[in-house]
């Protein structure tokens, strides 16, 4: 059994079941998580008879980094492989002091947003909690980068799709004894499944993120299918109700600008507009949307990025425009992806003729 399968609660209980007192698992907990220890012989502080029986029934298992390629512009992309022998990506981005984990939390993605390499790919399974806590683990304990200040769960999957295993790794990501991270340095970003939104308000307030893309369903139903189930008008109400539990003031809109689809003034307006409707307080992420092999659709020009990104502001939102970190090790959003041979599960990837007759 691997130790970082266990939720804190299981933990306890397996030590309590043992013979030993339920704070052994918060030691337990503080060396592997907190000082990245991974062999039970030197956790100094526990009984030399409770290391052997730990050593005899528990493991502690970190998937094998089978690659590991560094960006010119310092963005490292791991490849990691799990003990099923699926292939997942992370995505370690230094900035000054702050180092961001971007982690993922499934084997390929359900959703299937149609400028999503990972989408492309299809759904293959959720990650495991300790498959989750491995890659912060080993960014933490085995990159020469520093430890981990920051974590966004925007690599491969819907992370509320994998709702129970992402609480137990939220709750580990803010224990002290574990990473000892806060509320506002940990975000979820969400293609929009609203019942786990208002789930996670109540369960794990952490910032939220909210892949937006379009101002209207029409095409949001395009770009993303999910917005099918769960409009608009259903996701904005959403985020007015998260509000009152988020550690940040504002919640973060991010927009893939794909060149004639979504990327003129019209579109920035619209979106502000549905925005301040439903009384949401909003900063935007704006990224320019990656080409990779698959993909049908084109980055727009760096003038119509910037006139999007002056129109938000003009209307009175912070807005950013996401340097494409990564690109050329294709760990950039939206690229973690098919170059990794997952099981494919799902048929029927549109072809280029047919994502044009969308729009
Ligand atoms: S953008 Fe996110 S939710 Fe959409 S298919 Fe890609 S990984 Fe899934």
């Amino acid at each position: 059994m691997n130790l970082l399968d266990l939720t804190k609660s299981e933990l306890e209980r397996f030590c309590i079941e043992h013979g030993q007192p339920k704070f052994k698992a918060l030691q337990l907990t503080k060396w592997v998580h907190n000082k990245g220890v991974h062999d039970f012989a030197k956790m100094t502080d526990i009984q030399g008879s409770f290391r052997d029986f730990l050593s005899q029934k528990l493991n502690i298992y970190i998937p094998k980094i089978i690659q590991s390629t560094k960006s010119a512009d310092g963005s490292e992309k791991w490849l990691f492989k799990l003990k099923s022998g699926e292939v997942i990506e992370s995505v370690i981005i230094p900035e000054g002091s702050r180092i961001t984990a971007c982690v993922s939390s499934q084997v390929g993605c359900a959703v299937d947003c149609s400028f999503c390499a990972t989408g492309n790919q299809g759904f293959s399974r959720n990650l495991s909690l300790g498959e989750m806590l491995g890659q912060v683990w080993a960014i933490n304990y085995l990159s020469n980068v520093g430890r981990v200040t920051n974590v966004v769960l925007m690599g491969m999957g819907e992370p509320l799709l994998n709702y129970s295993n992402l609480i137990e790794f939220l709750k580990y990501l803010l224990l002290d004894e574990a990473y000892g991270l806060s509320r506002r340095k940990v975000t979820v970003s969400t293609s929009g499944i609203v019942p786990f939104i208002d789930r996670l308000r109540v369960d794990c307030p952490v910032s939220l993120a909210i892949s937006l893309h379009a101002a209207n369903n029409e095409l949001r139903n395009k770009l993303v299918p999910i917005n099918k189930k769960y409009p608009l008008e259903q996701l904005m109400r959403a985020c007015r109700n998260y509000q009152d539990r988020a550690p940040r003031k504002f919640i973060t809109f991010e927009v893939v600008l794909l060149d004639e689809v979504n990327d003129s003034l019209k579109d920035a307006l619209a979106m502000s507009r549905l925005i301040k409707d439903y009384g949401v307080n909003a900063k935007f992420n704006l990224i320019p949307y990656n080409a990779y092999s698959k993909g049908v659709f084109k980055k727009p020009a760096s003038e119509k990025i910037k006139g999007f990104q002056t129109k938000l502001q003009e209307l009175g939102y912070v807005t950013t425009v996401r340097k494409t970190r990564g690109d050329d090790v294709e760990g950039a959003c939206g690229q973690l992806s098919g170059i990794v041979n997952n099981r494919i599960s799902r048929v029927g990837v549109l072809e280029k003729s047919e994502i044009a007759g969308l729009f």
